[in-house]
């Protein structure tokens, strides 16, 4: 099988460096700031040359030049079995720290203590020995440095080896697990002490024991922490500390502004930005309201409320039969304040009312209740201080989205759990309607182990089609799936995720799929590059799926709408190559002072144990590289330009 394989690569390889050197005549060299909003000029190669950006060595003053800055397209092994592609942007010490740190991450005993060890290691040598070890180690593996001047050179060195960076402040508080329940629990429930009875008469459904388990805080869960890969986690304090993560973000979007010169992109995380409850009900309203579009148009809203052409006029209809539209000047007004065009209907509510015009939440979720015509609301009513709360919230993602559109720098929302996720894709949607006219700013993530992945995608593509908007987006398969499937278990309701790894990569490869196809057909249609996606995977057959899709539909690494993303320190040998034969490629690159991004290190060393396949091939190349560079005599020197001494 493993022959078979390297024998479908080895075709592949051949057929995409044909295609790829096809490509590149008369293509200026892709690494340019905005891809998504503009299609490159096409320019003879030589300029590219000529005009090469300045390619920043180790130490971050000397001029390297790469195979990549030149211009130059390398071969891709699609086998990732290039171990000098992989590391040729690594010193000789980089390359001998990665093996140690890959070794260490293989040992049970130390992955399991870690940070107690680490903690110990502080005690013991001090803060200064303790700070120069870790960035010998883990640290200079897995982070870029403590701040925007220490991880210039990491940025601009990659970038001369054509991965771009996506930039990560992955400082957190390292708090106990009662501590981060606490705090949990006090911020994810609301201060209104019963839920609305009149709720409970437009959707009984929604008082079911799963519709209250799933969108409520449960203590056993609290510390979203546990069980969870890389992901940093926010817990809420107070409203200040929500200020001063708007800060974190703002200086982590003019970091790639100057770092990356707008190359990079920035990444956040919606829960730094208000209190946890706000997401959780926001994502109990949506629920709610696609049971109540089935209730009222006897349609599947699972089936995509905007494929089935539901029309405003399905719910006057049947408001007339129900016989509570006539003279009902509040049911007439809810129905003109419908989300729809010529197709038919988009939202039931004016979310963009929401994120532009400080509605509030009482007064937007609210909906004509079938037997009596009182409008009547889908979410547990707030308090006015929750109101203010929520209204903040949206403040702060409007002050984030609207300095990253000024300084021109691309953001990426990540997902989270699935009991958020519906209110931060949601909100993250009507950003790109707003922010995302010209180009590209901002960028949903979609988690594929999510058995509903696919028709939430469908759904926000046509809603970016018909509303006009760029609408980018980054693949995943998800952090949570331990954590998720735990709580669904023991809370009963039905398990979010999808029952095996297989289903979960089937999920990928058709929603990946259906994007390639919607870009394809655009591209054909009009000549547009509306649609842009990351492949975010360590998964070679993930990638190669990718790219083999790409090349079966004439998209190509120079359209820029199809980029790859894996984390600062992992799969270089998937990255690197990728970069170096012209596709667009970005490293999550977390950075933070050594102390604050502890929690983050331990978590990456647990989940390199869990991925120990991986590691061991990754640690075959280094040692491939190694030996290759002492044969060849390589291991100190630069022979023109391609390698940084020691
Ligand atoms: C650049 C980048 C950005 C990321 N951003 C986010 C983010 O914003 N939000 C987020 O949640 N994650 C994010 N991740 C993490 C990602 O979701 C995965 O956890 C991680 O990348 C491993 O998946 P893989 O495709 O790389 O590797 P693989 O080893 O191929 O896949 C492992 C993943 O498959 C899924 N899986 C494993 N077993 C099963 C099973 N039995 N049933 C169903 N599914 C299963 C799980 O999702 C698991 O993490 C990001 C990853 C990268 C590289």
């Amino acid at each position: 099988m493993y022959t078979a394989m390297n024998r479908s690569c080895a075709r592949w390889s051949r057929v995409l460096f044909l295609h790829n050197s096809r490509l590149s005549v008369g293509k200026q060299f892709p690494f340019e700031t905005r891809s998504l909003a503009s299609p490159p000029p096409p320019t003879n190669l030589s300029v590219g040359i000529n005009k090469r950006p300045t390619d920043i060595s180790e130490d971050g003053k000397t001029a390297v030049p790469s195979s990549a800055s030149i211009g130059r397209r390398d071969p891709l092994d699609l086998s990732f079995d290039n171990a000098e592609a992989a590391f040729r942007s690594k010193t000789t010490l980089q390359i001998l720290r990665a093996y140690l740190v890959f070794t260490l991450c293989s040992s049970n005993y130390l992955v399991e203590n870690n940070m107690k060890l680490m903690k110990l290691g502080k005690k013991v040598l001090g803060k200064r020995l303790f700070k120069s070890l870790m960035k010998a180690t883990f640290y200079g593996q897995f982070v870029a440095g403590e701040n925007q001047q220490d991880i210039m050179p990491t940025i601009q060195r990659m970038r001369s080896f054509g991965v771009k960076s996506i930039l990560d402040y992955s400082a957190e508080e390292d708090i106990s697990a009662e501590e981060a329940a606490e705090k949990e629990m006090a911020s994810c429930v609301s201060t209104t002490v019963a839920p609305d009875p009149a709720a409970i008469s437009v959707d009984p459904a929604a008082n079911s024991p799963e519709a209250v388990k799933r969108y409520h805080a449960h203590r056993e869960f609290a510390d979203r922490r546990q069980n969870v890969n890389s992901a940093r986690t926010y817990f809420y304090l107070n409203e200040a500390q929500c200020e001063k993560n708007v800060d974190i973000f703002l200086r982590c979007i003019e970091a790639v502004s100057g770092t990356t010169q707008s190359t990079g992109f920035a990444a956040i995380k919606m829960t730094a930005l208000g209190r946890p409850q706000l997401l959780l009900q926001l994502s109990e309203v949506i629920a709610r309201s696609r049971r109540y579009f089935t209730e009222v148009t006897g349609l599947s809203a699972d089936n995509n409320i905007l494929q089935q052409n539901a029309s405003p006029a399905i719910f006057e209809k049947r408001f007339e039969k129900a016989d509570i539209l006539t003279d009902n000047v509040a049911v007439q007004k809810w129905l003109q304040q419908m989300t729809y065009d010529q197709k038919g209907l988009i939202h039931l509510f004016s979310w963009s009312g929401l994120i532009d015009a400080n509605i509030l939440l009482n007064d937007l979720f609210k909906v004509p209740n079938l037997q009596t015509g009182r409008m009547e609301p889908l979410i547990t009513a707030l308090s006015p201080e929750e109101e203010e709360m929520a209204c903040n919230m949206l403040r702060r993602l409007n002050t984030i989205f609207s300095a990253a559109r000024d300084l021109d720098v691309r953001v990426m929302v990540d997902a989270e759990q699935s009991y958020f996720q519906p209110a931060i894709s949601r909100l993250t949607m009507e950003l790109m309607r707003k922010y995302n006219k010209e180009k590209a700013i901002v960028f949903n993530t979609y988690q594929c182990y999510l058995k509903e992945t696919y028709n939430n995608v469908v759904l926000d593509l046509e809603q970016a089609n018909r509303q006009n908007f760029y609408f980018g987006a980054k693949l995943v398969r998800g952090a949570y799936m331990e954590q998720e499937r735990a709580r669904a278990l023991a809370l009963g309701y039905e398990d979010p995720v999808n029952p095996t790894y297989e289903a979960t990569t089937a999920m990928y490869e058709k929603t990946l799929l259906e994007c390639l196809m919607r870009i394809k057909e655009m591209k054909t249609r009009t000549n547009e590059r509306r649609i842009g996606v990351m492949v975010a995977s360590h998964n070679e057959d993930t990638v190669r799926f990718a790219l083999r899709k790409m090349e079966e539909l004439g998209i190509s690494a120079q359209d820029k709408v199809i980029c790859f993303g894996q984390l600062l320190g992992m799969c270089d040998q998937i990255s690197f190559p990728l970069g170096q034969s012209g596709y667009s490629v970005y490293k999550y690159v977390p950075y933070g002072p050594v102390d604050e991004v502890l929690p983050y290190l331990s978590r990456r060393a647990q989940e390199n144990r869990g991925i120990l396949t991986k590691i061991k091939k990754e640690k075959r190349l280094l040692v491939t590289e190694l030996k290759r560079r002492l044969v060849k005599g390589q291991l100190f020197t630069t022979p023109k330009g391609e390698y940084v001494p020691i």
